[in-house]
C-alpha cells in the first residue's frame, strides 16, 4: 500500500507542476490505472486514495511541491516544468569572460530577497569561470549604515560565496565627477536649479526646464559651486538629458547627482555633492566590465535611465537578465520597517527571529546550502514568487534531518513516577537514528520513592487518559495509574509495542529556555548531553523541532527553527 501511495503522490505532484498547482484525481487515477491493471478491481479503495493524496498536494505550495517530487521520484516521463536548474546565460559569447556583480546599498541587513540577485550572480560567475564582483553602493550618506558592510559580507560568505574583487563607491566619487562634468562640457546634462514642483510640472508635459537651455559655460559655472559648496541641499541637482517625450515622465531628465551635506559613515564630509544611485550604478557597470547586469524587475525604470546614459557615453549597455518578485508572505522583508523597529527597540537586532533576514534565518537555524538551494531553484523566472515559511522548512528539513543529532526535550514539565520497573540505571541512545556513527548519549534514570522518576511534556501529560498505555519513548511501556499533580505509572514491558510514544528526561535534567518565532520564550527540561553543545549548533529536539544554540552560558537557550 505504501507503494502504492508513493506512486499516487509521484502521479499527484507531477500533474499539479503541470497544471498551475492542482492535480485534478481523475487524471491522476488514470494514469494508475493504466500503470497497475491489478488494480481495476479495487477502484473505489485506490480511488479514496488518490483523492486524500490530491488533497493533501494541491494544498501546498509550488516550492513545497517540487521539493517532494525531487524527493519521491519523478514518473518516467519528463516533463520542462520539472527541469531542474539555472537556464544558460545568453550572449556569453559576446564576452572575453562573464564578470558580474552584487551591489547592495549598505543601508540595512540583507533578507532572502536580497540574496536572490547575490545568489544568482555569483552563481552564473563561478559557471562560466568568469568574475564575480561585491560592490557597495554606499552614495547616500542620508542611509549608509558603517555596520552593514561588514554584516552583508558575512552573509554572502555564510551562503558559501566569494568575490573576486571589492568596491565601495564611496572611494569611486571623483570618477563620477569627472563624468558629470564631461557630460555638461558636452551638452547632454546640466544643473537644474528649478523648485522641484516647477520641473515636475513641466517634464510631466514634456517640456525642458530654463536651466536646460543654458550654455555649457554657465552650466560648468553651476557645477563649480556646487562642488564648492555654495549651493544647499535641494538647490542644485544635475539632470541627465533625455527624450523629453519619453512615455514614462519619470524617465524624463532624470536627477543623476546633488548636494547633501550629511557626514559620510565611511568618508566623513570629505564631499558635500553624491551622485544618485542611476548615475554611479551606469558609470560602475561598464568600468567594472560588468557583462550580466541580474536584478529584479522592479528595476525596470531604473535599467530604462541608465540605458539614456550609456547611449549618451556611447558605451555598449550589458546583457539585462531580469526576475519577478519574491514576497514572503507574513514576513516584513522591508529596510525601512526593519531598521524603524531595531531602532525603536520593538525589534531585538537584525537577527530578530520575526525578521527574514539572513542573520535572522541564520539565528534560527536555516543551513546555507537550504537557503542557497531554494534561490537557485525558483531561479530567473520572471513571475512573481511568494514563498512561504512553509517552503523554506521543507528545504532546511532536507540539510538540518540528516545532520542534526537528536535529544529529547520536555516543554512545560510534569513529572511522573513509574512503578514496578527493573532496575535500571540508564538509556543509551543513538544521537542519529541513521547514523550510528555519530555515537551514543546516556540518560541517566533517577529513582524516587522505589519508583522510576521521568518528566513528560506537560502537554503529553495532559493528554494521557487514566489506563492509557503508552510508551516512554525507546525505552519502556508503561500504563497510566493515577493524574494527580505527580503522574503515576505501572511498568509493562520493555519490548516495542504500538502505542503512543513520548519523550521524556529523568535524571540530570538541564533546563531550556526556547525562543520561539513569535520571541515568546517557552521553558523546559532537556537531557543532560545537551549540556556540552557549542553555540551554533543545530540540534532536533525529537518531537518538537529543530533548534540552534543560542546561547550555551550562563544558561542554554535554544531559537526554534521548525518541526
Ligand atoms: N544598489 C541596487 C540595489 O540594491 C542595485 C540594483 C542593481 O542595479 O542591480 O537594489
Amino acid at each position: 500500500m505504501e507503494d502504492i501511495r508513493r506512486e499516487a503522490l509521484r502521479w499527484a505532484l507531477t500533474n499539479a507542476l503541470e497544471h498551475e498547482g492542482r492535480a485534478s484525481a481523475k487524471a491522476v487515477l488514470g494514469k494508475l490505472v493504466a500503470k497497475l491493471p491489478g488494480w481495476r478491481s479495487k477502484i473505489n479503495e485506490l480511488s479514496a486514495l488518490v483523492e486524500q493524496v490530491v488533497a493533501e498536494v494541491n494544498e501546498l505550495p509550488r516550492e513545497e511541491q517540487l521539493f517532494r517530487l525531487r524527493k519521491v521520484g519523478s514518473v518516467e516521463r519528463p516533463k520542462p516544468e520539472e527541469r531542474r536548474g539555472l537556464p544558460e546565460l545568453s550572449d556569453v559569447e559576446k564576452y572575453p569572460m562573464v564578470i558580474t556583480r552584487f551591489a547592495p546599498n549598505p543601508n540595512g541587513p540583507l533578507h532572502i530577497g536580497h540574496v536572490r540577485a547575490a545568489l544568482l550572480s555569483h552563481e552564473y560567475a563561478r559557471r562560466y569561470k568568469g568574475k564575480f564582483i561585491l560592490r557597495f553602493e554606499d552614495t547616500n550618506p542620508e542611509n549608509a549604515l558603517l555596520e552593514m558592510y561588514e554584516l552583508i559580507r558575512r552573509d554572502l560568505r555564510w551562503l558559501g560565496m566569494s568575490w573576486d574583487e571589492e568596491y565601495a563607491q564611496s572611494d569611486r566619487i571623483e570618477l563620477y565627477y569627472n563624468c558629470a562634468e564631461q557630460l555638461l562640457r558636452e551638452g547632454k546634462a546640466y544643473v537644474c536649479t528649478c523648485p522641484i514642483e516647477t520641473f515636475r510640472g513641466l517634464r510631466d508635459w514634456g517640456k525642458p526646464c530654463p536651466c536646460r537651455e543654458l550654455s555649457s559655460e554657465e552650466q560648468l559655472h553651476r557645477w563649480r559651486r556646487m562642488l564648492a559648496g555654495e549651493t544647499t541641499k535641494g538647490e542644485a541637482v544635475v539632470r541627465i538629458k533625455t527624450d523629453l517625450n519619453h512615455p514614462n515622465p519619470a524617465v524624463r531628465d532624470w536627477p543623476a547627482l546633488r548636494v547633501t551635506t550629511k557626514p559620510h559613515p565611511r568618508v566623513g564630509e570629505r564631499y558635500s555633492v553624491w551622485p544618485l544611485y542611476n548615475f554611479s550604478v551606469t558609470i560602475d557597470d561598464h568600468e567594472m566590465g560588468i557583462t550580466h547586469v541580474i536584478r529584479g524587475k522592479e528595476h525596470e525604470v531604473n535599467e530604462q535611465r541608465q540605458r539614456t546614459l550609456f547611449e549618451h557615453l556611447g558605451w555598449q549597455y550589458p546583457t539585462a537578465v531580469q526576475y519577478g518578485r519574491l514576497n514572503m508572505a507574513g514576513v516584513a522583508l522591508s529596510k525601512t520597517q526593519t531598521m524603524r523597529g531595531v531602532r525603536s527597540g520593538e525589534l531585538t537586532g537584525y537577527d530578530d527571529v520575526r525578521l527574514g533576514t539572513i542573520a535572522a534565518l541564520r539565528r534560527r537555524g536555516f543551513v546555507p546550502e537550504a537557503i542557497k538551494q531554494l534561490i537557485l531553484d525558483i531561479g530567473l523566472t520572471l513571475v512573481d514568487a511568494s514563498l512561504s515559511w512553509e517552503t523554506l522548512y521543507a528545504y532546511n528539513r532536507k540539510f538540518a534531518d540528516e545532520r542534526a543529532n537528536r535529544y529529547f526535550f520536555v516543554p512545560d514539565p510534569a513529572k511522573i513516577l513509574v512503578r514496578g520497573a527493573p532496575d535500571l540505571k540508564q538509556a543509551r541512545l543513538r544521537l542519529h537514528p541513521g547514523h550510528p556513527e555519530h555515537g551514543e548519549r546516556i540518560l541517566p534514570l533517577a529513582r524516587e520513592d522505589d519508583a522510576l522518576m521521568f518528566y513528560l511534556a506537560g502537554e503529553d501529560a495532559g493528554a494521557l487518559q487514566e489506563g492509557q498505555t503508552f510508551r516512554l519513548k525507546d525505552l519502556m511501556n508503561v500504563t497510566l495509574s493515577s493524574k494527580g499533580r505527580v503522574l503515576e505509572a505501572e511498568f509493562q514491558g520493555l519490548e516495542l509495542a504500538d502505542v503512543r510514544k513520548i519523550q521524556w528526561v529523568s535524571a540530570g535534567a538541564v533546563e531550556v529556555e526556547v525562543i520561539r518565532p513569535d520571541n515568546s520564550r517557552k521553558l523546559g527540561l532537556a537531557e543532560p548531553a545537551v549540556a556540552g553543545l557549542k553555540v551554533d549548533t543545530i540540534v532536533q529536539f525529537e518531537r518538537y523541532g529543530f533548534v540552534r544554540v543560542d546561547t550555551a552560558r550562563p544558561k542554554l537557550t535554544v531559537v526554534y527553527g521548525h518541526r
